[in-house]
């Protein structure tokens, strides 16, 4: 049975771009995944291919798709189309939604990738109250989210708590300031801490810190710290009711998740007013493998606050 008004939503990362299509009524009814190319024409291909393996998925001929989305790292301008310094997919500026367009026939809207995956996250709950999607991957930053529609501030600035500085002494961050949340929590700054090497340094971490040593006991505190410092600093500026946590740190959810809950409330042990905020209560940890991301960029262009939650749907298809 061909399925009209299909929505397909694109993840495309430094490694490998995850796709959802989605039926009219949210439901998930194609997946796929493939490896990221570098630079732009590779890149341009990757969407191109994805979307037409999970058009074809869902049996839904040309013409039949109702929008094609596409969440990416990097300075998007939403309203062109177009990515500027996505640096992992070796793209310097690309005009994706014209040229996706042009190839699919379908109308393609573009969105940073964590932005896309706060409104997937939205989408997830049904999420009516502000909420905020934060990302702890190789960098940390977040997506807010306010009457199902993606809070991008006056310049595109709103979210970037990973910058916000909690320790002016502290390690030096890529933007030039010391002691952001990200140079306490992101994997990029915990990996240059570590200095070690290995595939999964946040991993070594943690099993160097329940092995007994002081270094790796003192990151694994800095980062439950610097995931409590975005929480509260989301909460007191916005006052979102949900923070949902994602990015690859979710890989190590079940040994990070108590730490951080717990930083949460030893933060607030002494101020009644952060107590009062009830802040380890808002917290929520995605699953590592939740597609929040892909199904953000279907929903571009579709009003998030039609939708049913979606939460059946992803646990149906995992
Ligand atoms: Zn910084």
């Amino acid at each position: 049975m061909p399925v009209e008004g299909v929505r397909i939503g694109l993840d495309v990362g430094g490694t490998k771009i995850a796709g959802v299509a989605l039926a009219p009524d949210g439901e998930i009814i194609a997946r796929t995944r493939r490896a990221t190319g570098w630079g732009a024409v590779a890149v341009i291909r990757g969407i191109a291919e994805a979307a037409q393996d999970l058009a074809a998925q869902a049996g839904a001929a040309a013409g039949q798709i109702r929008s094609i989305g596409v969440g990416i790292p990097g300075l998007v301008d939403a309203d062109a189309g177009r990515v500027l310094h996505a640096v992992n997919l070796g793209v310097e500026s690309l005009d994706v939604g014209p040229q996706v367009r042009a190839l699919l026939n379908a109308p393609c809207h573009v969105e940073n990738d964590v932005k896309a995956a706060a409104l997937g996250a939205a989408a997830l709950h049904g999420d009516r109250e502000p909420m905020a999607y934060l990302n702890i991957g190789t960098g940390v930053a977040a997506g807010i989210v306010i009457d199902g529609r993606i809070w991008r501030g006056a310049r595109g600035t709103a979210g970037e708590v990973g910058h916000l500085v909690v320790d002016p002494g502290g390690r030096l961050c890529g933007c030039g300031q010391r002691g952001c949340i990200e140079t306490l929590c992101g994997g990029g700054a915990i990996a240059r801490a570590w200095a070690r090497g290995g595939a999964f340094p946040v991993r070594d971490v943690l099993d160097a810190a329940d092995a007994g040593e002081e270094a790796a006991i003192a990151l694994r505190d800095d980062l439950a710290r610097g995931v409590s410092a975005a929480v509260r600093a989301l909460v007191l500026s916005v006052d979102v009711e949900r923070v949902v946590i994602g990015g690859g740190l979710t890989a190590l959810a079940d040994r990070i998740e108590p730490r951080i809950r717990q930083a949460l409330r030893d933060d607030a042990a002494e101020s009644p007013f952060l107590l009062s905020l009830g802040l380890d209560e808002r917290i929520e940890l995605l699953p590592a493998s939740s597609p929040v991301s892909a199904i953000g960029a279907a929903l571009l262009g579709a009003d998030v606050a039609q939708h049913t939650p979606l939460e059946k749907e992803i646990i149906a298809h995992g």
